[in-house]
């Protein structure tokens, strides 16, 4: 089989604009092979509608490429440079076991990055090995894949292939490749890395870049990198808005994980809030709290002012003009985040048009959710059933007080009744990827190779709105009385 035959039967189509920026900001290598890779899970939707054929990508050659073992026609690899604050420090960061392989050009025209994530070191490894475990790269896999079904902008995944190679954590585990897929991989960190140790040129063709990609119809305008500060902020108050509304905690919002494009990126030590607590925390290694549910939009806010802080030379020549400019921004970000919030939130409670108490009715739930202890998710999900379980909240007086406030701003006869429950089936997701569910299908995959518990939560968590029966097996909480722990750095 020749090279172009094998290229048309997957559907590979890169394209390398990355590749074709200023040298400074990436370096160009292939991946490390490993010994003996085998696909563990393929998206076959994502890659149909990347213009991929699932059943060249499970041939053996197909599998090469997911591996790292085969770098396929058109793309060249190559690590990302970038900086970023780690819990508040500056560091030099980059792609220390990942690899872009290109920008996939869909059949819709659409550009994408594909990237490997575990495929060795880089230059920027330092003195991690590049590469991944199986366990972390599938609960990428099932976590993104869930955000996505939630219809919370993100990165997704196409394939995790193992390596037959351990990596070596606290013990030996199986190593994996995760093949990502996302709009790009521009970060606050690519600009910080580019202001820091890079020319104002470097700077300004990344910005370009940027807009180009991701905010074309800003390229005319005056002050173009004001346009952009502007629409990264206002994508930034939309995905932490939808976040806060389905108690989703990132855990780790370095400023190297903060996209540009306005998707979640780097699934970590995730997870989502069951009982309602704004201090709720899952990272072992954030023991500060730093990134805590409920410090989400500030920190949002804290990693977009770095952002605005290495466009100053960009934004006016006279440096205290372009300081005015970007806090001007900087400060809209709450007002931006609380509109969005606000209106999820009404949405969730299936309020329509806007009254000056709603707030207070919002933050009154919230409240007893919190005094009570009550599941987040499973609260909004018996309100939309119009179903009070038997809990604390619900049996207590303050909740049938609240109630009675609620139903009056609902208001209305039969028909605005309907309208109101279908506006929370929209809003209000019946199931969320629950740790103890998520654990139980890594273990299966992971310990036993049986994927067939991962593949049932996947099709369970593919349609969180649809409040189906089978569903329901999904919503209970775990047993367990311990905290549940995220690890970092897996
Ligand atoms: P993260 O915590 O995944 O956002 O990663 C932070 C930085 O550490 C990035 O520069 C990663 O590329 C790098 N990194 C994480 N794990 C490894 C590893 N096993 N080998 C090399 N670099 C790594
Ligand atoms: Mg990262």
């Amino acid at each position: 089989m020749t090279e172009n035959e094998r290229k048309d039967e997957t559907g590979w189509n890169f394209d390398n604009s990355y590749a074709r920026l200023p040298e400074s900001l990436y370096s160009s290598l292939p991946p490390t092979p490993v010994r003996a890779p085998k696909l563990t899970i393929l998206n076959e939707r994502l890659a149909a509608s990347l213009g991929l054929s699932s059943e060249a990508l499970r041939s053996d050659d197909g599998v090469a490429v997911l591996a790292g073992n085969r770098v396929p026609e058109g793309a060249e690899p190559l690590a990302q440079a970038y900086a970023g604050h780690q819990f508040g420090y500056f560091t030099m960061l980059g792609d220390g076991r990942a690899l872009l392989l290109g920008e996939q050009i869909t059949p819709q025209g659409e550009r994408v990055d594909i990237q490997l994530k575990g495929s060795g070191r880089t230059p920027y490894s330092r003195g991690g090995d590049g590469r991944a475990a199986l366990g972390p790269m599938l609960r990428e896999y099932i976590i993104s894949e869930a955000m996505f079904a939630l219809g919370i902008p993100t990165t997704r995944s196409l394939a995790v292939v193992s390596t037959g190679q351990a990596v070596v954590r606290e013990t030996d585990l199986p190593g994996a490749v995760l093949t990502r897929v996302a709009a790009s991989h521009l970060r606050v960190g690519t600009f910080q890395y580019a202001a820091r140790f890079g020319t104002i040129e470097d700077l300004r063709a990344l910005a370009d870049y940027t807009l180009q990609r991701h905010y074309p119809d800003a390229l005319t305008e005056n002050n173009r990198y004001l346009v952009l500060l502007r629409e990264v902020i206002g994508r930034q108050a939309s995905l932490i808005a939808k976040w806060m509304l389905v108690g989703f905690v990132h855990g780790v919002m370095n400023t190297d994980n903060m996209a540009l494009s306005g998707e979640t990126i780097d699934y970590g030590p995730c997870a989502f809030m069951d009982a309602y607590d704004p201090a709720t925390v899952f990272s072992s290694i954030d023991r500060q709290g730093r990134y805590a549910y409920g410090n989400q939009p500030s920190i949002a806010a804290w990693n977009l002012a770095r952002f605005s802080e290495t466009l100053l030379p960009l934004l006016h020549d006279d440096q205290e003009q372009a300081i005015k400019q970007a806090e001007a921004e900087i400060a809209n970000f709450f007002v931006l985040y609380q509109r969005q919030w606000l209106a999820g939130m009404r949405a969730k409670l299936g309020l329509t048009g806007e009254e000056p108490e709603d707030e207070s009715l919002i933050e009154e739930l919230l409240g007893l959710m919190q005094k009570y202890g009550a599941d987040y998710t499973n609260t909004f999900r018996a309100l939309t059933l119009d179903r009070t379980e038997a809990s604390d909240l619900f049996d207590s007086e303050e909740f049938a007080r609240w109630q009675e406030r609620w139903q009056a701003r609902l208001g209305g006869g039969p028909e605005a009744k309907d309208a109101a429950r279908q506006l929370m089936n929209r809003s209000n997701p019946a199931v969320i990827p629950r740790n103890h569910r998520v654990e139980e299908a890594l273990a299966a995959a992971v310990d036993d190779g049986d994927l067939t518990v991962m593949e049932r939560l996947l099709a369970a968590l593919s349609n969180p709105y649809a409040y189906s029966p089978d569903q329901d097996e999904y919503c209970t909480l775990s047993q367990s009385s311990r905290p549940y722990r995220t690890f970092c750095g897996t």
